[in-house]
């Protein structure tokens, strides 16, 4: 199939999302993590074909939602200090599970950012805010005012521009590895200005979201959690 060939070709190892959530869930439960002394935190893109995957990271009981167009965290300081702050609090410490996960459709001929929605018949694009972005850059038409009435798009574009080598345009697959980048490391700055170690552990799950014709993948990039002050890498059991 066209599709699996196309999703071996540019993401080297996926897991289904259920999987995924499971491999985490259970990799951070030999952490000390539980959705009994956790708050889990999802940063992942409006789009409704995204919101699978909160459903099922319910596994942590409900989450704190980071979210905005195409999975940007423009929480900030004072979204992601609710989250910690909402955490519960057992053997004196808090701990925290962020899963930030931006995303792409694969559709059945394999073609990138394109995927089929309920009920209508012609091909949609996801991620569309990525896809708008896109478009701009491609067709040298970039608007980067401040738009009150677009705010979320208006930053999106500001933020991911700082990113891209000046006068390079990336595809919708370049694009999507760069936001995953930005998004993770946007969490990590803000978390690193408000954790306290000492009381807090916490976990950084990043990758990207694929929807196929069937179902949806995740592609793990980053996933690794802080206990006692120690990083520890997460590797997925086979
Ligand atoms: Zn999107």
């Amino acid at each position: 199939m066209v599709f699996e060939y196309i999703l071996k070709r540019y993401f080297d190892r996926v897991y289904t999302e259920a999987d995924f959530v499971k491999r985490t869930s259970e990799a951070l439960s030999k952490l000390g993590f539980n959705a009994d002394n956790s708050i889990a935190s999802v940063c992942i893109c409006r789009d409704e074909i995204s919101q699978a995957m909160p459903a099922l990271i319910d596994v942590w009981g409900e989450a704190f939602n980071l979210s905005s167009l195409a999975g940007m965290f423009f929480a900030g300081q004072t979204g992601l200090a609710a989250a910690m702050h909402h955490s519960p609090i057992a053997d004196g410490k808090e701990r925290y599970v962020f899963y930030a996960v931006p995303h792409i459709a694969i559709d059945a001929e394999g073609h990138l950012g394109a995927c089929k929605r309920t009920g209508r018949k012609e091909e949609s694009t996801a991620c569309g805010a990525l896809n708008a972005f896109q478009k701009e850059l491609s067709q040298g038409k970039l608007n980067l005012s401040m738009d009150e009435i677009d705010i979320e798009q208006s930053l999106l574009k500001r933020r991911l521009l700082r990113e891209i080598p000046y006068g390079h345009v990336p595809d919708l697959l370049e694009l999507t590895k760069i936001t995953q980048k930005v998004v993770q490391k946007d969490i990590e700055y803000a978390l690193n200005t408000i954790v306290d170690r000492r009381k807090s552990d916490y976990a950084v799950i990043s990758g990207i979201q694929i929807h196929g014709p069937e179902r949806n993948y995740v592609w793990v990039v980053s996933c690794y959690a802080v206990v006692n002050e120690v990083m520890e890498k997460i590797v997925f059991s086979e």
